[in-house]
């Protein structure tokens, strides 16, 4: 389901309380539901509310007017309500249970029915729960509560028949075990090592996505050992299950580097999760699987090839240096470096010298260049790869305080034409 978030808080929370005042006041049942409820419990902030009624899509329409509400998912019993400017908007949502899913992924239909029932439908015990934000009260009817405290993801009902239903909740138990530092029932899991290898009928979007929350929250490496464990990485990701396999010991500090970086993007925990047996091609193979963007493709790629271009920098020239740090990737690659020293228990002296460098203004450490291509052809050199070859030389000489003057660019370049 896409929401449009709030930037608010504030008026989020007051307007989903006045939806669900406005469909109490009609006289019907209406409740905040799922993860709202669950993250309100946890003390975090809802990215967004949902609230689930017993009144009919039209019902729910009529009663907040066609102009402040979308049907786009009208057919499975979801409208939308516009907020105030801030509020973002609210999906509410008919109680319903799921009938059929034989695709493994969607419901073949759905049928409007009680709130208990709409709880059942639901994934996971903690996302099953209510809240009647009027009288402050939790409707329970999954256990959700027992789970919260006990910290752990528990299918409801029967987890093989769950994951049989749709498969994607495979990977979803994982992302919130994951991300909530919770753990994952024992019955649960076992259900999920019996079927993991059906969780290829999710589609490669919805399985990044998930992916993407596992590796860039805080306890990613735990993440990528229980897509090991549960046998998801076997159908998901088995080059990783190689690299685990091959070297565990190897394995093991990688999973310590990537739990190291800092808050990392996505394509820099890839990276650093597929150091060193995952090869910059087949790197590029998993992005392409996966629909990342070619962005985040590339900066996998550039990663894994600059790594340990700025060890021992300061013994480096600064011109090959230079062309690193200037890269848009440079701040991952630091990042990178600095949890491999931690993990290595390392200096990281090298490390601190680059972000120095990174700290001087720009003009600084990236000067205009002394001559281009147009100035060679006034020179009179013939075109040709040459161009290429000499701009080079030329930006080497410049960064590394050989010459600082387009004349003396100019010198360089009869010098070096001359020697060829
Ligand atoms: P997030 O913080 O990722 O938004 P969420 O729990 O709100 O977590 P959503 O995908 O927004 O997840 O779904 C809202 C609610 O709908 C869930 O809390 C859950 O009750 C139910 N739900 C979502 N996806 C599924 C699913 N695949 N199977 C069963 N119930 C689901
Ligand atoms: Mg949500």
């Amino acid at each position: 389901m896409v929401h449009h978030s709030s930037n608010q808080p504030e008026a989020a929370r007051s307007f989903a309380v006045e939806v669900v005042r406005t469909l109490r006041e009609a006289g019907h049942e209406a409740y905040w539901a799922g993860g709202c409820v669950r993250d309100r419990l946890l003390g975090r902030e809802p990215k967004d509310y949902d609230v689930a009624t017993d009144a009919q899509p039209r019902q729910v329409r009529k009663l907040f007017g066609h102009r402040r509400t979308l049907a786009v998912g009208a057919s499975f019993g979801v409208i939308t309500i516009l907020g105030p400017k801030g509020a973002g908007q609210i999906e509410v949502a008919t109680f319903r249970e799921d009938a059929g899913y034989s695709d493994g992924r969607h419901p073949d239909a759905v049928h409007f029915t009680t709130a208990q029932e709409d709880a059942s439908r639901r994934d996971f015990t903690i996302n099953g729960l209510f809240y009647d934000p009027l009288e402050e009260r939790v409707i329970d009817y999954v256990g959700g509560q027992d789970d919260l405290r006990l910290g752990q993801i528990r299918a409801i009902g029967n987890p093989v028949e769950r994951f049989t239903e749709d498969k994607l909740r495979m990977l979803r138990a994982l992302r919130f075990t994951v991300t909530f530092d919770f753990q994952l029932e024992p019955q649960t899991l076992d259900a999920i090592r019996q079927m993991a290898e059906q969780i290829r009928v999710v589609s490669p979007e919805r399985i990044s996505a998930e992916m993407r929350q596992v590796l860039t929250g805080p306890r990613r490496a735990a993440g990528i050992r229980l897509l090991i464990d549960s046998g998801l990485a076997a159908a998901i990701l088995p080059e990783l299950n190689e690299a685990a396999a091959t070297d565990p010991k190897c394995f093991e500090r990688t999973l310590e580097v990537v739990d190291r970086l800092d808050h990392p993007g996505f394509s820099l925990a890839l990276a650093a999760a597929f150091w060193p047996t995952v090869n910059t091609e087949t790197a590029g193979k998993i992005g392409e699987r996966w629909r990342l963007t070619n962005k985040e493709i590339d900066r996998i790629a550039w990663l894994l090839d600059r790594h340990g271009a700025l060890d021992a920098v300061q013994h480096k020239a600064w011109s090959s240096v230079q062309r690193v740090l200037v890269a848009e990737g440079a701040g991952d690659l630091l990042d990178w470096m600095q949890a491999e020293r931690a993990t290595d228990e390392a200096d990281d002296a090298d490390v601190a010298w680059c972000r120095r460098q990174l700290a001087r203004p720009h003009e600084e450490i990236d000067p205009a260049p002394l001559l281009s291509g147009a100035d060679l052809i006034e020179h009179g050199v013939p075109r040709g790869p040459i161009y290429r070859e000499l701009l080079d030389q030329v930006r080497d000489a410049q960064l590394d305080g050989r010459i600082d003057s387009t004349a003396a660019a100019l010198q360089l370049v009869d010098r070096i034409l001359s020697e060829n």
